[in-house]
């Protein structure tokens, strides 16, 4: 009997990550090319046909990417609100009838053994969320793509045991990047991602919440560095007398190679 979180993938260039309770394996997201994904699951010896789904949290590609092909090959059901099917119909392929699965924000609902809680999360994607992951009366989330510091999600995710939190870029190396300024606009925008800076002051309220394990995860590449990101919340922490280590861990995602594997005890 056990619960555990994976991140196989998390990062501007893709993410997929797995979470199962018992005999329950899901995908949240599957935004890398398929044969990555594979190899990552059978890194952590599962086999892709004993997936129950996919929980997909909006339909940009760098969370599709492979979704509709893990579906056709493996007869998995696809897991998203109507707005995020409506938005992703056409870019998945064909997903048959019984396995395009529709929930609806803000309302819970079980695969099996987890129970999934989807909330609001400010993007610019037709109808985005984060996913609160619920089994043996612990808590996981994954909050990423978050244009800015809501009440909503930050209440969605207090108290988890275990979240997995956007800490997308550095606010300098964005105004200092080549990225036209169109783009460095939508990036930190209130319906962009989230500087390490806004991860790092969440976070402080989010660790009196309860929160025992954050993974910083869904990095830019072009814009963020893993040591800057980690550095950067750990200073604000610290600053706020949240201690890391003693009591709460901060730890990092990989965009391009699996995480740790957590068991959520
Ligand atoms: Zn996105
Ligand atoms: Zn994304």
């Amino acid at each position: 009997m056990s619960f555990v979180f994976c991140p196989l993938f998390s990062g501007s260039s893709g993410n997929a990550l797995y979470v199962g309770a018992d005999d329950t394996h899901l995908l949240v997201d599957a935004g890398m090319p398929l044969k990555a994904i594979l190899a990552a699951l059978d890194g952590l010896g599962v086999a892709p046909q004993n997936l129950r789904g996919i929980l997909v949290t909006h339909e940009h590609s760098d969370h599709i990417r492979a979704a509709g092909a893990l579906s056709r090959k493996f007869n998995l059901p696809v897991y998203a609100n109507e707005g995020t099917w409506q938005a992703m119909a056409d870019k998945l392929g064909e997903v048959a009838p019984r396995n395009q699965r529709v929930f609806t924000t803000g309302q819970d609902f079980y695969v099996e053994n987890l129970g999934v809680a989807p909330f609001a999360i400010p993007h610019d994607a037709a109808e985005p969320v984060g996913l609160a992951l619920h089994a043996r009366g612990r808590k996981v989330a994954v909050a990423t793509d978050l244009g800015h510091i809501q009440s909503g999600w930050m209440r969605a995710v207090s108290g988890a045991d275990l979240l997995l939190l956007e800490a997308n870029y550095d606010l300098n190396m964005l105004e200092n990047s080549r990225y036209p300024t169109v783009l460095k606009q939508r990036i930190r925008g209130r319906k962009g991602h989230l500087s390490n800076e806004d991860c790092g002051k969440a976070l402080c309220a989010l660790a009196q919440s309860g929160v025992r394990t954050c993974v910083l995860g869904h990095l830019s590449r072009e814009n963020n560095l893993p040591e800057l990101a980690y550095q950067t919340v750990r200073d604000a922490l610290l600053a706020q007398d949240v201690p890391c280590g003693a009591g709460f861990r901060l730890d990092l995602a990989w965009r391009d190679r699996v995480g740790e594997r957590y068991v959520i005890a």
